[in-house]
């Protein structure tokens, strides 16, 4: 077959159509209620305890700190109360040895040394102030000059069951951490314990998820008063947390009040983390390729997470490396073919270098599929150098370069699509889109978007800020979905929100503040 047919054919693979959009929003906002009302739904639909966003208003100096794998970040945020901030932060590797600890004591009394170190360094005065009066005998707790203590946002980025906005317990660690010991343990009130213990003036206020971290953080900087509905991460894995009315979270209702935790119910909202890289884990709804199903299969957590693995920059790469090995597995596909060659052994018979990362799994890295899909160069060459330089592929033709970038192009356009089905979806089960316009109108006028009825999405991840057109994607298919339509569609304004671990922890640690 030519390889331009043999492209395509594979393209076509991932095409993803309105209607197949349409069902999945459908599907989407069924899995969505189902995690609201029982524990256990394929989509969690964990609520967060955290009750408001902010609107761009807040102000004070609150700290963040990021436990996420390999370091840990520490934070101190002024928050200007104008939707700007300033942000002073300091980074180190946890030992190796703490990961693998015996105890939880090892490796929280060192991450609250380095919180010492960290207002020490920019916060000496504050930090001077307050162990002076502690000396004095005149300053008993944290409660006592709440003023004088710095509120903290803990982002945890481990399995925690979440009981308040400052109570978790540790399900298991993951990303190389054993510490058999904090297994069921409130991991905030052991970073609490550790800094009591050096007497340092800071209060662990709120125990922060990424993604809702994201939210927040977008709804401080965007611009407008009206807060933000949705955060959205499309980085290495996908998620989002959007706003959510507190008496549809049936589940916390039914569990009692054990389940409820501390609920604070003054603005009848709560944030919702959805987790929703678990959405359809059954496959009723999303597309299935040959690829889809193999990389499944081989990977270490088969048939979990499966829109994750249709979306994510983690997942991506390896969706398009098998493709391209199944074509050059295709004898009459001429895919990377070396024309001197006659043997039929695969590996001589092609340009490509036996140590290439191509024959490897995960060899393929989600930042080609941005490199090749933007790629306007004059016969791909910036393709085919990528190729050769970070994949060992030789002398790729400029056919070679266009039948990979067809269906890199597929496999994002797919992804971007698949990543408007849950925005789609938290849009429309929240009914931000409730005054039924006329979507069929193409009157300008009609179209014009008051700034009041604006809905705004934050956005972080590599994948959304660098995939080319990886918003029009988006949008494309929001506009296919007749209850968002055109005019819907200029409604969503989607910008990016930055560093949802620091600014946004900080922001929910204020909230959490606020409603104690
Ligand atoms: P994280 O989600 O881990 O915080 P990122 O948002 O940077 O971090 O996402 C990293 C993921 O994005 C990786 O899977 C990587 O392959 C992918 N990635 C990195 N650069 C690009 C790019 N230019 N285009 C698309 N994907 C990218």
């Amino acid at each position: 077959m030519a390889l331009a047919a043999a492209a395509e054919r594979v393209a076509a693979e991932f095409e993803y159509s309105a209607q197949d959009v349409q069902r999945g929003v459908k599907e989407f906002i069924r899995q969505m209620d189902e995690g609201l009302g029982k524990q256990g739904a394929t989509m969690s639909q964990i609520p967060t305890y955290v009750t408001a966003v902010p609107n761009g208003t807040e102000k004070g100096l609150y700290m963040a700190v990021d436990l996420g794998g390999t370091n840990f970040r520490v934070c101190s945020i002024q928050l200007h109360g104008n939707s700007t901030f300033s942000l002073t932060q300091s980074k180190v590797k946890i030992p190796q040895e703490l990961m693998v600890a015996k105890t939880s004591k090892e490796l929280f009394s060192f991450l609250a040394k380095q919180i010492e170190t960290f207002l020490k360094t920019h916060h000496n005065e504050h930090y001077v102030n307050h162990v002076e009066r502690r000396r004095r005998g005149s300053y008993i707790g944290a409660s006592f000059h709440d003023e004088e203590v710095f509120h903290l946002g803990f982002t945890f980025s481990f399995p925690v069951q979440q009981s308040g906005i400052n109570k978790g317990t540790l399900i298991r660690w993951t990303k190389g951490f054993d510490i058999k010991d904090t297994i069921g343990k409130d991991v905030c009130a052991l970073l609490q314990k550790e800094i009591d213990l050096l007497h340092l003036p800071v209060k662990v206020a709120a125990l922060v998820n990424d993604t809702v971290g994201t939210l927040m953080a977008r709804s401080y900087t965007s611009p407008g008063k009206t807060g933000t509905l949705l955060g959205a991460i499309f980085g290495t894995g996908t998620n989002g947390a959007y706003v959510e009315k507190l008496d549809r979270v049936t589940k916390l209702k039914k569990g009692g009040s054990k389940a409820a935790g501390d609920v604070d119910d003054s603005t009848g909202e709560m944030i919702i983390n959805t987790e929703w890289g678990s959405f359809d884990n059954q496959l009723s709804v999303l597309p299935s390729t040959s690829y889809d199903k193999s990389l499944d299969a081989e990977s270490n957590n088969p048939g979990i997470q499966m829109f994750e693995k249709r979306v994510s920059g983690m997942f991506l790469g390896e969706i398009l490396r098998r493709a391209i090995v199944d074509l050059i597995k295709d004898p009459s596909v001429p895919l990377f073919s070396d024309e001197h060659s006659n043997q039929n052994d695969i590996h001589s018979t092609t340009n490509i270098h036996d140590q290439s990362a191509l024959w490897n799994q995960w060899g393929l890295d989600t930042s080609f599929l941005s490199i090749a899909s933007g790629d306007t160069s004059a016969g791909l060459k910036v393709t085919r150098q990528t190729l050769d330089n970070d994949y060992g592929v030789s002398a790729a033709s400029a056919e070679d370069a266009e039948a990979v970038r067809l269906i890199a192009s597929a496999i994002g356009k797919r992804a971007a699509r698949l990543s408007a089905v849950a925005i789609a979806a938290v849009i429309l089960s929240t009914g931000k889109l409730s005054h039924p316009t006329d979507i069929a109108t193409t009157n300008d006028a009609k179209l014009e978007v008051n700034e009041d009825e604006i809905v705004d999405v934050g956005v972080d991840g590599s994948l959304v800020e660098f995939y080319p057109n990886f918003e029009e994607f988006i949008r494309e298919a929001l506009r296919d979905v007749p209850e968002i339509g055109v005019r819907g569609e200029r409604r969503v304004r989607i910008g990016i929100a930055k560093d949802g671990s620091g600014v946004g922890a900080a922001l929910i640690a204020l909230v959490a503040d606020r409603a104690g």
